[in-house]
């Protein structure tokens, strides 16, 4: 974790400071399991906003944290979580399916395809 690193806001496996968000897609490009989109929000930045959308299926490995340029996505340090009673997903097939998915809804929240 980076020096700009925010508490984690309670027991996420990871979390983002919307403030530093530039929607570029990066971190949701590298996501292996499907658990970042993007949303429409017209007041951000290029009109959208990371969003997670599946917490639940977080694996920890990281890769949106080093993929980010704006030090606005935060995942939980391994064996802090572990240490305070959680444990990050394994992958799934279906959350490989959900990442396609997404990359294939142009990096929107699935539950955004209606107003594309
Ligand atoms: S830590 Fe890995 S699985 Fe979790 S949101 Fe980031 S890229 Fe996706
Ligand atoms: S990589 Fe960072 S700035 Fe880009 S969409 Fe993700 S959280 Fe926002």
């Amino acid at each position: 974790m980076g020096t700009f690193t925010i508490v984690n806001p309670g027991d996420q496996p990871v979390w983002v400071n919307t403030d530093n968000c530039k929607a570029c897609d990066k971190c949701v490009s590298v996501c292996p399991s499907g658990v970042l989109g993007m949303r429409y929000e017209s007041t951000s930045v290029l009109g959208a906003m990371i969003s997670v959308d599946h917490p639940e299926a977080c694996i920890g490995c990281n890769e949106c944290e080093l993929a980010c340029p704006d030090f606005a996505i935060y995942v939980a340090d391994r064996q802090e979580y572990k240490a305070a009673g959680f444990s990050f997903a394994k992958l799934t097939d279906d959350a490989k399916v959900r990442q396609e998915q997404v990359i294939a809804n142009n990096y929107m929240s699935l539950s955004e395809q209606g107003v594309k």
